[in-house]
């Protein structure tokens, strides 16, 4: 799925409702900005910047003579343009003489296994040899579904026995990769957040064993948010990034949300560029992030 399909239930339930109270109430009076205040803010755009947002749309109706709310529409997708900048380095970070390492990190169920199967779908598309690792040794049925999606793909899986230790299975996994010469270790992680120092403790672990393996690796550490979680997947934003080292971020299901604002949210944020995009369960609907298409395909 391209952004334009992907993002169509936050155009009805967002966007439509923006263009609708333009064309409704025409006069751009306090009740109009109290209004779109409250649509934004429904969108999970974030109450500081949408705050922050209204007050830069009061400088340029004035600044520009606004009159009839409806011409306010490209005003509101430029500042919005605005906001997203910045985060233009969806670009990953590759290893310029080896193996590509990059470790997937977050919460059970935010669709870490799934983007992992649609990046590896995507690398090997690239004409990229690819292997996986199957380091959620926590969750039943994890290591199994990682390989329904290996299979999917056409790539190989590294793994152990359920239960045995994630840093093993990570140590093997580098092993296979230099052996097999392969371009890119995509890594699973357990996501349990239950005992939260456990998990921690168990990331710095496998970061240890990949670095003694590859100085440079990982070279990405990407924390899947899902985007239908609203202020949650902020929250688990901010308990991650302390600690484990992310250098960006994968939002997926932004396809099963009309609240897409939380896109602008987590720039606003957080220091963390949003890298990947999940738009729907199969291997296609996984895109780099872009902010200028992001927004064009809301309000175009
Ligand atoms: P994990 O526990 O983090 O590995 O999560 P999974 O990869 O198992 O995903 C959990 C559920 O979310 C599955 O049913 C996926 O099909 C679904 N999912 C993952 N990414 C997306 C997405 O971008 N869009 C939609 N609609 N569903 C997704």
């Amino acid at each position: 799925k391209q952004f334009k399909d992907g993002l169509e239930k936050t155009r009805k339930g967002f966007v439509e409702k923006v263009t609708d109270l333009m064309i409704r109430r025409k006069k751009i009076d306090e009740e109009f900005y109290e209004e779109l205040e409250e649509i934004l803010i429904g969108a999970d755009v974030g109450v500081n910047t949408v705050m922050n947002l209204i007050e830069d749309l009061r400088v340029e109706v004035k600044k520009r003579k606004i009159e009839d709310a409806s011409e306010l529409q490209p005003v509101l997708s430029e500042k919005l343009s605005e906001l997203l900048r910045g985060n233009d380095n969806s670009q990953l970070q590759m290893s310029s003489n080896g193996i590509t390492v990059i470790l997937f990190v977050g919460v059970n169920g935010v669709g870490k296994t799934t983007t992992i199967g649609k990046l590896a779908h995507r690398f090997k598309q690239e004409g990229k040899k690819v292997l996986l690792a199957a380091g959620d040794t926590f969750r039943a049925g994890a290591i199994e579904q990682l390989e329904v999606w290996g299979q999917r793909a056409g790539v190989e899986v590294i793994k152990q026995q359920s239960g045995s230790d994630p840093a093993a299975v990570m140590y093997d996994a580098v092993q296979a990769a230099k052996q097999r010469q392969v371009d890119v270790l995509l890594c699973d992680t357990a996501g349990r957040l239950q005992n939260k120092s456990n998990l921690m403790e168990e990331l710095n672990k496998i970061f240890r064993v990949i670095q003694r393996e590859i100085p440079d690796a990982p070279h990405e550490v990407l924390l899947v948010l899902d985007a239908t979680t609203g202020q949650n997947a902020l929250n688990q934003a901010k308990l991650f990034g302390e600690k484990s080292g992310v250098t960006g971020l994968v939002l997926t299901k932004l396809d099963g949300t009309a609240k897409g604002g939380i896109v602008v949210a987590i720039r606003q944020e957080l220091n963390l560029p949003v890298k990947l995009v999940g738009l729907g369960e199969k291997m296609d609907d996984l895109q780099p992030f872009d902010s200028e298409q992001f927004v064009h395909a809301l309000f175009a």
